[in-house]
């Protein structure tokens, strides 16, 4: 059931870099499911850096193994580069012993809003599976076993930008939130003309935005087109060329008027949610009850509002959607 995904070259033999080198990426998610994010393998001479770790321990073992079978002898993963403070792109750095954790600064305060990984297995084992929210927690997340996560904060953090190098490899990192969360990141490789843009950018599902609004995040992805990349490493989902990401952005700017207009006929979060699902507005991408979360973001910035996303009555509404439809053998 929990069958390992491989290490993709994504590159290999970086420009000006000695011995075994390369950029990889982990891929473990299908389209339609939570928490299976992307994780990015950076390798230059006798030093190597992670992008994002799995959810879970286990997972991250995995991961871990595929790394070392392609790093060679004494190669040690010095750096881990966390995109962002969501759970399943951290959770397990605590298996990398000794690395330099980065984030941006605001990562740190997004990590206090989230569920902790016990509060999520409760969510999971601890809710009735004949109600929305156990079904919907079941579904999604019975996968993973958060058994044993201790949480790794950041070690080392900034604001705007840092360059770094992983061996002769040149990193850029970009704080371009508040989008997904208030304090994302992109990992910018401008010599390889390859982003790891976290979940900034998803693939092939609905986005769940917990910060917004949507036009800063369409933004970033601005930012990501103008580097000119062969390669966009989404948070979730399949590789992009520079036309998915703009697919992505315009997807992003429709959601964003959409929210506008409905907002202005008094519709709460949810309601305008189900419009669009009812709609169908956007048949080809997986999880639109995701629009709950989404839209309930834009609508704080629409109201003005500061407030923290009550995180769990908005995963209730979702999973009350997904119920519905799925009773109604329309899921996709
Ligand atoms: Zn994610």
């Amino acid at each position: 059931m929990n069958t390992a995904p491989t290490l993709v070259p994504l590159v290999t033999g970086v420009a000006g870099a000695a011995g075994a080198a390369g950029v990889y990426v982990w891929s473990p998610g299908a389209a339609g499911s939570w928490g299976l994010a992307n994780c990015g393998l950076l390798v230059a001479g006798r030093e190597a850096a992670l992008v994002d770790t799995p959810y879970t321990l286990d997972r991250t073992d995995d991961f871990l193994a595929a790394a070392r079978g392609v790093l060679a002898p004494g190669t040690g993963i010095t750096t881990v580069l966390t995109t962002h403070g969501n759970g399943d792109h951290g959770w397990g750095n605590q298996r990398v012993r000794g690395a330099e954790f980065v984030a941006t600064r605001r990562t740190l305060e997004h990590q206090c809003v989230e569920p902790t990984p016990e509060q999520l297995r409760h969510l999971v084992e601890g809710t009735d599976p004949g109600q929305p929210l156990g079904w919907y927690f079941r579904r999604h997340f019975g996968r993973f076993d958060f058994r044993g996560i201790t949480v790794q904060r950041p070690t080392r953090t900034f604001e705007g930008r840092l360059d770094l190098r992983v061996g002769d490899l040149p990193v850029e990192l970009h704080d371009v939130g508040p989008a997904h969360t208030v304090g994302d990141m992109v990992v910018h490789l401008p010599t390889e003309r390859i982003v790891f843009a976290g979940d900034v950018v998803f693939a092939g599902d609905h986005v769940c935005h917990w910060a917004g609004p949507l036009e800063g995040v369409a933004r970033a992805g601005e930012r990501i087109l103008a580097w000119n990349p062969d390669v966009v490493v989404p948070g979730h989902g399949p590789l992009l060329d520079q036309d998915g990401l703009r697919g992505h952005i315009a997807y992003l700017r429709d959601l964003s008027e959409q929210a506008s207009s409905l907002h202005a006929r008094g519709l709460t979060p949810t309601e305008a949610a189900r419009h669009l699902v009812e709609e169908d507005r956007y048949p080809d991408l997986h999880l639109p009850e995701r629009l709950v979360i989404t839209l309930a973001s834009e609508f704080r910035h629409l109201d003005g509002s500061d407030a923290e996303p009550d995180i769990l009555a908005l995963m209730s509404d979702c999973a009350e959607i997904a119920w519905q439809r799925e009773t109604r053998g329309a899921v996709r």
